[in-house]
């Protein structure tokens, strides 16, 4: 490794999803039969009015204002204040080239430590780690639905109830599929009261509730929460990289600071993704139905996922919103240390190898590496034909095992291979 790099970077991999999608793609190149359950990527296509909005403003070519398109931010703040009934206005929207992007710039600018519970998303950490930010992860348990415990946090703030903290909250949950429920965010709301914690509510699977039940903890603590959603996840849309974070009126300071930050870094977002972004955030009955659509597919295959790997012996939560689970293999860990198998990463390498399904290990995620979970991203299907082959089942008839094998036969096929090889076929 080279001597003159960064202490803050030295040691730091490419992010473990896209080096899965990467490495994926290029096995596939190769001839190989590839299950692709690592990347978080949503299988459905955009919807079509925002490709048309796309389309139509293709011809944008102008360096855009710093913060985000007028329009764009007037129909974000609409967009908020109508699912959250939180008052916010276009000047407290700041857009960016993705969440992930704003999530750095948050964590570059605001001087406090970062508190995320384990596990969480892969890239969080890692910012913090470049910007040489302290981390601390709160631990959680599966019997709690991995879900960060209110009073786990104000033990932890209590021993230094003044120091600046961010906590980044992220429902549902990646890598869980699991979410909170409205007392368990009230309660967390709280502790980020009690202790002035900047909170980030990374609400980016909020729309794919898998039955549309998402409620935003900025309703229990409107003056701390910023809340981050995109383009990414609801609209099928992570390569076009749009992002969002919504300020209360208290902390414009800090959306002032990160405004001078993307002038001087990424200047604006690309001009025709906003102006389509605009017509995603609009919504209406198109997008309507086709966020009820989607999110029928992910329910019915989110469940066959974890029954299958239930019927396996593998433990693992019911996803509630979202498009992935945590399974957890450690009741089979004899077996798998029979196997010369003792981290999570060798248990993604070998079932990898030994059957096609790429997985990401919850050793990314921020659980201990000897602990025998993963992530299954429950996405390889081509969403739009699983769309309408759906809109042919009557809506109050579920969409069966058979429906799910015929149309999302990639992700079907790799959770029964995945059971097999547990069982040593
Ligand atoms: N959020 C997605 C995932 O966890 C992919 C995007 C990314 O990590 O940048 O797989």
């Amino acid at each position: 490794m080279n001597s003159n790099l960064n202490l803050n970077v030295r040691g730091l991999r490419p992010s473990s999803t896209l080096a899965i999608n990467e490495r994926s793609d290029e096995l596939r190149q190769q001839g190989r039969r590839v299950f692709k359950l690592g990347l978080g990527q949503s299988p459905f296509p955009v919807p079509l009015p925002v490709v048309e909005s796309l389309r139509a403003n293709a011809f944008q070519k102008e360096y855009q204002a710093v913060r985000g398109l007028h329009e764009l931010r007037g129909a974000v703040a609409e967009y908020q204040r109508g699912l959250h009934q939180i008052p916010c206005t276009a000047e407290d929207v700041l857009v960016g080239p993705g969440s992930k992007e704003l999530m750095f710039l948050v964590q570059l600018v605001y001087y406090g430590d970062l508190i995320i519970p384990t596990p969480s998303w892969v890239s969080y950490a890692p910012q913090a780690q470049i910007i040489g930010r302290r981390v601390t992860w709160i631990p959680t348990l599966p019997e709690s639905g991995w879900r960060l415990d209110a009073d786990d946090l104000d033990r932890f703030c209590q021993a230094d109830p003044s120091r600046p903290r961010i906590l980044i909250l992220n429902y549902p949950n990646n890598p869980t599929g699991l979410t909170y429920s409205a007392q368990e965010l009230e309660a967390i709301a709280a502790v980020a009261v009690r202790y002035h914690i900047v909170l980030i509510s990374d609400e980016i699977y909020g729309e794919l509730h898998h039955t549309g039940g998402h409620v935003s903890i900025a309703r229990y603590c409107p003056e701390r929460t910023i809340i981050s959603t995109g383009l990414s996840k609801w609209c099928g849309a992570g390569g076009w990289r749009l992002g969002t974070f919504t300020f209360p009126r208290s902390m414009r300071w800090l959306l002032d600071s990160m405004a001078v930050v993307a002038s001087e870094t990424f200047t604006s977002t690309s001009a025709p993704i906003q102006y389509a972004a605009v017509r995603a955030f609009q919504g209406g009955i198109e997008i309507e139905h086709y966020l009820v659509r989607a999110r029928r597919i992910l329910q019915a295959l989110g469940q066959y996922c974890a029954n299958r790997l239930e019927a396996a012996g593998v433990s693992v939560c019911k996803p509630q919103g979202g498009f992935y689970l945590f399974p957890d293999f450690s009741p089979h860990a004899a077996m798998l240390r029979g196997r010369q198998i003792h981290t999570s990463e060798q248990l993604c390498e070998r079932v990898l190898n030994e059957t096609g399904v790429a997985m990401l290990p919850g050793s990314d995620f921020g659980r201990p590496a000897e602990e025998f979970t993963v992530r299954i991203a429950y996405v390889d299907f081509n969403g739009g034909h699983c769309l309408t082959a759906a809109d042919a089942v009557p809506s109050d008839q579920p969409l069966d095992d058979a429906f799910l094998e015929r149309h999302c036969g990639n992700v079907t096929m790799a959770v029964n291979l995945i059971g097999d090889w547990v069982a040593g076929g």
